[in-house]
């Protein structure tokens, strides 16, 4: 097939020394990236010289290393802004993961501007971190959570926004990217609705900023959600990006070392962004490390790979649409219609399709994906899923497709 015209793959897939391996004596085919992305060499160099040659902590020290340390951190920064297209880099705030980020603005920004009656929309595509968080808030404040619902292919009922966003509404949500259905939600009409109600939007950008370009400013959002992990950076290390003035009128977070101004025995003044939400000793090499691996992306092209893996997506689901017994989750290919594929394959359960595909050496994910409101729409409380990134190649969707014939003449 006409595929892989833009970007060498195979000379990629040697960037990434795990996927050299053999599984139960197979070539690894990781079809699981939806959940972590694998790590090219690079990013696995810049972590260990972080280790090896400049580690101390940052923002303290006058001397040498602590300065190397402090000046690489804050450049990861800076290439986390560029890669958004943040207006300015003191709009990163490093956090552990997407989790982290999103109840960050949970705990600090509702907790200032929630109250009692207000509403949360969500939509029932969520992650359990973009659902849990606003429970959480509700139950402290009294708000109260509603949920866009999803149609049959998977998409979003946009129309359902006029019944659900009235001037209750604070604060929209929601996913950029599936990471069960692949759905590519579009964003500007959401904004643009919560904007007329005068709400607040979040973006949980987990599965797009890895995937595709991702622009803060045109988006037009006010926070933006995600994980270096799954996007070919160190785990223990995210990002939330706020608007300037919205994180700059927010109380902290976490209270601790490096976010105050001024301490007293009785209260404190806190420092300006980011550091206010920057307690304690942050993930130092592993943001570094994030740092390396925007600019790998960026270098390989965020279009390139979003068409790389919008063409693996396609083939996938024309040859999945081919196993007996299947039923297949999420839009048709399309350019709404990322590279997350969830699949039930009757008579056999899930963790014996993804117990069959590993012994043929692919690796692919079952059970609810963190997404046990989105299962229950969908009737099943559990799928298998694959899921693409810019060192798969069509050959493994050909090993999953057989692998799927092997399972069923095995269990059904
Ligand atoms: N949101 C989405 C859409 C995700 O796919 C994930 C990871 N599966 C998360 C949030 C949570 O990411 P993390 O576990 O890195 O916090």
């Amino acid at each position: 097939m006409a595929i892989l015209s833009q970007f060498d793959v195979l000379a990629l897939r040697r960037e990434f020394p795990i996927l050299q391996q053999h599984v139960h004596g197979k070539p690894l085919a990781f079809l699981d990236s939806a959940a972590s992305s694998q790590k090219p060499r690079r990013v696995i160099e810049t972590l260990e010289d972080y280790y090896r040659r400049y580690n101390a902590n940052v923002h303290r020290g006058v001397y040498r290393l602590s300065e190397e340390a402090t000046f690489a951190y804050e450049r990861a920064r800076g290439k986390l802004a560029r890669f958004i297209n943040a207006a300015s880099q003191r709009e990163i705030i490093f956090v552990r993961n997407t989790t982290e980020a999103i109840n960050l603005v949970a705990y600090a920004w509702g907790g200032a501007n929630i109250r009692a009656g207000d509403r949360i929309l969500l939509t029932m595509m969520e992650h359990h971190s973009n659902i849990v968080p606003w429970q959480l808030l509700a139950q402290r404040t009294g708000a109260e959570l509603i949920y866009l619902p999803f149609d049959g292919q998977g998409r979003l009922v946009l129309d359902d926004l006029d019944r659900l966003l009235d001037e209750r509404v604070k604060l929209v949500a929601f996913t950029h990217q599936s990471n069960v259905l692949g759905t590519i939600n579009p964003v500007a009409p959401i904004v643009a609705r919560a904007r007329a109600v005068g709400a607040r939007v979040l973006l949980d950008a987990a599965q797009s900023v890895p995937h595709m370009p991702v622009d803060v400013q045109a988006l037009g959002i006010d926070f933006l959600a995600f994980s270096g992990h799954k996007m070919c950076g160190p785990t223990g290390i995210g990002v939330l990006w706020g608007r300037r003035e919205v994180l700059q009128a927010m109380p902290p977070f976490l209270g601790g070392g490096s976010m105050i101004d001024l301490v007293e025995l009785d209260h404190s003044t806190f420092a300006a962004i980011p550091a206010r939400f920057e307690a304690g000793t942050p993930a130092i090499g592993e943001a570094i490390a994030l740092g390396e691996a925007a600019d790998y992306l960026q270098e390989v092209g965020l279009a390139t790979i979003h068409q790389h893996e919008q063409e693996l997506t396609a083939y996938a689901l024309e040859r999945l649409a081919a196993v007996p017994g299947i039923t297949i989750y999420g839009p048709p290919a399309g350019p709404d219609r990322g590279g997350a594929i969830s699949f039930s394959l009757e008579g056999v359960h899930p963790h014996d399709v993804a117990a069959v595909l590993d012994q043929e050496g692919v690796a692919v994910r079952a059970g609810h994906h963190c997404t046990q409101p989105l299962h229950r729409v969908l009737g099943v409380p559990a799928t298998t899923r694959a899921s693409f990134y810019l060192y798969n190649l069509p050959e493994e969707i050909d090993r999953l497709v057989a692998g799927l014939h092997k399972a069923r003449q095995l269990f059904a």
